[in-house]
């Protein structure tokens, strides 16, 4: 998982490996296989330009003075380590901070959670995934299969609300804003704690779908609407999710596949480009691969 971004830093720190001081060239030199490397990975230009900036101006204010000293033969801070350590910091920086909650629904109102995004970006399998949570935590969950325009995508949903024993609303022949009202009331005549609303999507945005899904919107008014964005396609990803904003005023991201060797580059990009948080990653198919996101311990995955 993310190797590509990886390598550049791996490449970086080798190049400072064993350096008892370095210059501003060292600095620069180990910096442009890290550049490289992010944007290899697909990450936003705008986001690695003014990324690496960030990292040089610490590093050549701060590395380039680290010497290292030894008191009673051992090592103190090596240039090496330091940078590793700013690399880390802005990484963290970058994709932080945490935030992981979702918005609880007020007084006996069942908290919505509004799954979007492209097509085959995961959006069904992650709504499974993030009731399978909920129930997890205690909670009792409804699913809404209203991606109407994909006959296979109310089965797939109807299949994991089998396997999680969780009901799965559905009304065919009704259109997806007016369903996902009904589904909502049943959820509070039943006393549900959660509505998941599975959407359609598209293969890309188009005018039709992001009007059906603010209708969705302003008929259900969900505490949630999170984004499940596919991490393979990095720069896509992004133009994806800053448009689905616009539109949506989306609360955050799910990244889907980080267990492939996804190039990863929207995980770096795609708090920085839009401002809103990465909730959550998927890192499976499995119902339980699911995991709360944690800029520092991508960032260490990252470093290695
Ligand atoms: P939707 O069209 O957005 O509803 O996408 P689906 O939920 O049908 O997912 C598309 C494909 O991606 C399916 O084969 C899923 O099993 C797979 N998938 C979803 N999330 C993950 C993930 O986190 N990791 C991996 N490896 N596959 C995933």
């Amino acid at each position: 998982m993310l190797e590509t971004v990886s390598k550049g830093f791996k490449a970086a720190r080798n190049k400072l490996k064993g350096r008892t001081e370095i210059t501003p060239e060292v600095v620069d030199d180990a910096l442009r296989d890290i550049r490289v490397s992010l944007l290899e990975a697909d990450v936003s230009f705008d986001v690695v330009k003014r990324f690496v900036a960030r990292v040089r101006e610490k590093a050549i204010g701060e590395v380039v003075e680290t010497k290292v000293k030894t008191e009673k033969g051992q090592l103190r801070v090596t240039p090496q380590d330091h940078f590793v350590k700013i690399c880390h910091d802005e990484l963290e920086a970058l994709m932080g901070p945490v935030d992981t909650s979702l918005r609880q629904g007020e007084r006996g109102r069942p908290t919505g959670i509004m799954m979007v995004g492209l097509q085959g970006s995961g959006k069904t399998t992650t709504a499974g995934k993030i009731a399978n949570r909920l129930l997890k935590d205690g909670k009792q969950v409804m699913l809404v299969a209203a991606d109407v325009y994909r006959p296979a995508a109310v089965d797939q949903l109807k299949v994991l609300g089998e396997r999680l024993g969780v009901p799965v609303f559905h009304e065919p022949g009704v259109s997806p804003p007016d369903m996902c009202r009904h589904a909502f009331e049943a959820a509070q005549r039943d006393h549900r704690n959660a509505v998941i609303y599975d959407t359609a999507g598209r293969l890309a945005i188009d005018d039709e779908l992001m009007t059906e899904l603010e209708n969705i919107k302003a008929n259900v008014a969900p505490e949630n609407i999170l984004l499940v964005a596919d991490a393979m396609i990095g720069q896509d990803a992004v133009k994806t999710a800053t448009e689905f904003d616009r539109r949506l005023a989306i609360d955050g991201f799910i990244l889907t596949k980080l267990d492939g060797d996804a190039r990863g580059g929207a995980a770096l990009s795609i708090k920085e480009v839009t401002g809103k948080p990465i909730k959550f990653l998927g890192m499976g198919e499995a119902l339980d691969r699911l995991e709360e996101f944690r800029p520092e311990g991508l960032a260490s995955r990252i470093l290695g």
